[in-house]
């Protein structure tokens, strides 16, 4: 029997009267002679909720309780989906996590997938059940506990579940009708894409648009999965949405096709280092060990001679999530007081955000970084930090610039423009 996998997120299933249109979608995948995987996330702002409950009854709460917790807005929808199919007429059945079982490492709200068996799932499809409705963004760690796979991790469910039981295609059903030249929020000039290359949605998931996890990016393109994403509220056919294919299958090649951002970015600055061999390693060391994200980092030309040092010292600047600068400054407090690293101050900027342009026909163009700070400049946003990659460049601006920001270089890129 054909397969398919169809994934859908939290504003789809946000209450019964969604379920019951999602749960539509499926019964007429079933009419079409699928057999259908189902990965359902929490209710939207459930998943928020449980986070808030978790930290407000601890403070530096531990992971693996924190999983236990988080994990349940999932199962809740999962069973629903299941009933609702189930009256519909639709011989359906819920899995969590554990039950499949979705075999993943321990890295407790991190955790990676080793392996999903699926004899048991299998045999219920051999029994005549027509639909596995399966608990999005959860696993089970090899200590038989519950493990979550970072947010937005239903999507990298949904396209793992394709890969192991060899799906016709991965839908990934939510609140847009696919991948946009940016978030449609931000601007009623956003295009929406029919293909997107894998390399371009894999970079600008990175880089913040949240329409799909990056680690689901990689793991379709890595297993040759048939990924598409489209709209729950919308009628829908083979042709809806936005396929993520291979490079080879698009015509189009502009310098650039998407703008992507990150709203919750910090800049800490480390104020006169000293400048000596290890010094990087000094400070990036203890960052990774603390398991912060660092992002961007930007080191000043040394300046000699500087008062009240015995040698050159520098500035070093790195980005990280928000919600990481706390435990940031006490890795690097506790590095300095240990003396493995000297600097006068720390400096946090918790007011920034990362805009980026992202296109695989950058590595033939030549110029986009020059247009994209002259489209900047005209907006008079100053530029904090940049990075660049073959098909990226990022920069760092005040929040305050973010929306603007974007809406510039989507103009500055003719984006709105096929
Ligand atoms: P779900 O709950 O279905 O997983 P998400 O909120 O995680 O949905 O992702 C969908 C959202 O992603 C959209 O509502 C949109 O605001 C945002 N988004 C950001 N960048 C893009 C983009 N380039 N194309 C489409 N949507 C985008
Ligand atoms: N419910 C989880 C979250 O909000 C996972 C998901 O929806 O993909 O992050
Ligand atoms: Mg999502």
């Amino acid at each position: 029997m054909p397969l398919l996998v169809m994934k859908f997120g939290g504003t789809s299933v946000a209450d019964l009267d969604r379920i019951a249109n999602a749960a539509e979608k499926v019964k007429r995948e079933v009419e079409r002679g699928y057999d259908v995987i189902v990965i359902v996330s929490a209710m939207s702002g459930k998943t928020n909720e449980l986070v808030g409950w978790v930290e407000t009854t601890s403070h530096l709460y531990d992971a693996r309780e924190y999983d236990a917790v988080v994990a349940s807005g999932e199962n809740v929808t999962a069973g629903l989906m299941a009933l609702r199919l189930q009256e519909m007429g639709v011989p359906a059945r819920s899995w969590q996590g554990w039950q499949v079982p979705i075999n993943t490492t321990s890295a407790h709200s991190s955790a990676r997938f080793v392996s999903i068996p699926r004899e048991n799932i299998d045999a219920k499809f051999e029994e005549g059940f027509k639909v596995a409705v399966v608990a999005g963004f959860q696993g089970l760690s090899e200590e038989g506990r519950i493990t979550t796979l970072g947010r937005g991790g239903s999507d990298t469910t949904a396209v793992a579940f394709a890969a192991a039981f060899g799906a016709e295609r991965c839908d990934i059903y939510t609140d847009v009708d696919g991948v946009y030249t940016t978030d449609p929020r931000i601007t009623s000039k956003a295009r929406k894409l029919d293909k997107i290359a894998f390399e371009e949605m894999l970079e600008l998931a990175s880089l913040g648009a949240k329409v799909l996890q990056t680690r689901s990016v990689e793991l379709a393109m890595r297993y040759k999965v048939r990924l598409r994403v489209l709209s729950s509220f919308e009628e829908t056919d083979e042709n809806s949405g936005t396929l993520v294919c291979d490079e080879e299958d698009i015509m189009e090649s502009k310098a650039v096709s998407g703008v992507a951002y990150s709203r919750d970015e910090a800049k800490i600055t480390l104020v006169t280092v000293e400048d000596r061999p290890g010094i990087a390693a000094g400070i990036f060391g203890p960052l990774a060990e603390a398991g912060i994200n660092v992002d961007m980092i930007v080191q000043n030309i040394s300046e000699k001679n500087y008062e009240g040092h015995t040698m050159a010292v520098t500035d070093m600047t790195f980005s990280c999530p928000t919600n990481q600068v706390a435990r940031a400054r006490k890795a690097l407090e506790d590095a300095r007081a240990a003396g493995t690293i000297v600097y006068d101050d720390l400096v946090v900027d918790t007011e920034v955000a990362k805009v980026s342009v992202v296109g695989i026909g950058m590595r033939s163009q030549s110029g986009v970084a020059s247009r994209m700070f002259a489209a900047l400049a005209a907006e008079n946003i100053n530029i904090k930090v940049i990075a660049t990659s073959e098909i990226k460049v990022s920069v760092l601006i005040d929040r305050k610039y973010m929306e603007l920001a974007v809406q510039a270089l989507h103009d500055a890129f003719a984006l709105e423009k096929a």
